[in-house]
């Protein structure tokens, strides 16, 4: 996938994104239908959804509480009154023949979005156009049956936000940092599980090309089709440089809708004319205009968990861990939490960034597991990590202790009792496992005391492997010593 596209010298890509997210409600936006993915078709509909005449949608005050967390999340200005509008369209899927969304008057307004620092070691922040609520549709199933489309309207009605941004971005490179920042504060604010193989998060790019040092904007297209990060990413970089040979050769883009082919990675123009469309918007007659009072946008505001940003410099600050060790430590919420319990519990961050990088994210790649799900938790690491420090017990020892811990869910201390993994430094105990070493392992044993001091190491290794990792290396060093000198 790491197909390298190059496009003409002297150009500027400028790139916009919108991004839908769908709102974790357990029910639609205007009627009580489930919105579980992954039911059978049709079974989550009723007269609202489905379209029927003289079915009238009611708005889920849940769905209002998700879209203006999102868009405070994001810096945005939440209007006090947004108007929803039917934006007008024929598409199978689409029972009503228009969505219900917002055009004039969006739920929110002015955010922004910083998603890095560019060469100069500036920031670079992304304006937020609006933020806006709207419906989905349903699905148009194309391999249910042999040349025939079938329709599943489980999906239509489902709750969206849509995030437009300006198109501050210059680069394929800078709208993937765009989509991944975004991604994390949505999942941190819990709006939704930006899960893009489910579809609960799309996006759409709009992409144009103009010479460098110019400040008019070129004519844009909008790539559509992206099902993942990667995936927009090569598709700009793909459609800049078909935009770039063109105007080179002196033609000009056309305004319409491209869609990416990842099996044959091209992007080609869509066969629907998309970019024609008149939606014809007009308000919503059924519903009245969305009013927010200023305490409810005040209590939104304070419900906001600590966004990624804040958290990184906190953990910075606070824990004075690398970069490299806040960038994964915060890369979700739940291990975010999950370290700083390990590390108020343990009084020993660097350890606990240590373990929570390289035992439970290991051992959670490993299994396919979610950290929720994880059978050790922060208490128990914690008491490990104490466990440690106290010497009681050693550092392979307690690797063994954490594996075990990992696949029974047992505490620490019971782990190391009972797979014999507590350090041993009694003397009679250390000198019984190196008589039985140098019992299995004459020739070295002779050789060893005969003063070839190197093999030393060899036999504490032993000595070790014997003990499973729990004999006091330093002490069984010693008594080598001893035992070599007399
Ligand atoms: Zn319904």
């Amino acid at each position: 996938m790491s197909t390298m596209v190059s496009a003409p010298a002297g150009w500027e890509m400028v790139v916009g994104l919108e991004v839908h997210v769908q709102l974790r409600t357990r029910t639609k936006a205007f009627c009580n239908c489930s919105t579980e993915y992954g039911a059978a078709p049709n079974v989550n509909t009723c007269p609202v959804c489905l379209a029927l005449p003289g079915a009238l949608p009611v708005l889920n005050a849940h769905a209002v509480e998700l879209a203006t967390r999102a868009a405070l999340a994001l810096g945005c200005t939440v209007n006090p009154m947004s108007v929803f509008a039917r934006k007008n369209y024929f598409y199978p899927d689409l029972p009503k023949g228009y969505q219900i969304s917002q055009f004039d008057k969006p739920l929110a307004e002015h955010g922004r979005l910083k998603i890095g620092t560019n060469a100069e070691g500036t920031g670079i922040t992304v304006g937020i156009t609006r933020v806006h609520m709207e419906e989905d549709a349903g699905k148009s199933v194309h391999d249910r049956y042999a040349g025939a489309t079938a329709i599943d309207l489980n999906r239509a009605g489902v709750p969206l936000i849509e995030i437009v941004s300006e198109p501050d971005m210059r680069s394929a490179e800078a709208a993937g940092a765009y989509l991944r920042t975004l991604k994390l504060i949505l999942q941190y604010v819990g709006i939704s599980d930006c899960d893009m193989e489910k579809g609960s998060l799309r996006v759409d790019a709009n992409v144009s090309a103009r010479r460098a040092g110019e400040v008019k904007l070129g004519t844009k297209t909008e790539v559509k089709n992206l099902n993942s990060f990667s995936n927009v990413e090569r598709a700009l970089a793909l459609e800049f440089a078909r935009q770039t040979e063109l105007l080179e050769r002196g033609g000009r883009v056309e305004q319409q809708t491209m869609l990416f082919d990842q099996a044959r990675g091209v992007v080609r123009p869509s066969r629907t004319k998309e970019g024609s469309h008149d939606y014809r918007y007009f308000p919503e007659p059924d519903l009245p205009p969305l009013v927010l009072d200023a305490g409810f946008i005040e209590r939104m505001q304070t419900s906001l968990p600590e966004l990624p940003e804040a958290r990184r410099s906190r953990f910075a600050g606070d824990y004075a861990l690398g970069e490299y060790d806040v960038d994964v430590l915060t890369s979700s919420a739940e291990l975010a939490d999950y370290f700083e319990g390990v590390a108020r519990q343990s009084g020993d961050a660097k350890a606990a960034a240590n373990w929570t990088i390289n035992g439970v994210l290991t051992a959670l790649n490993a299994s396919g597991d979610d950290i929720d799900a994880f059978r050790v938790r922060p208490a128990d690491l914690a008491a490990l990590i104490t466990l440690v420090r106290d010497g009681v017990v050693g550092h392979s020892a307690a690797k063994q202790v954490f594996a075990e811990m990992v696949r029974t869910g047992d505490r620490p201390e019971q782990v190391a009792q009972r797979e014999g993994l507590v350090r041993v430094d009694d003397d009679a105990a250390l000198r019984g496992w190196i008589d039985e070493v140098l019992a299995e392992h004459p020739a070295e044993a002779q050789r060893y005391l005969a003063g070839e001091k190197k093999l030393q190491g060899v036999l504490v290794g032993f000595v070790m492997k014997k003990s499973k990792g729990s004999a006091d290396a330093k002490k069984v060093n010693q008594l080598l010593a001893s035992r070599a000198q007399g």
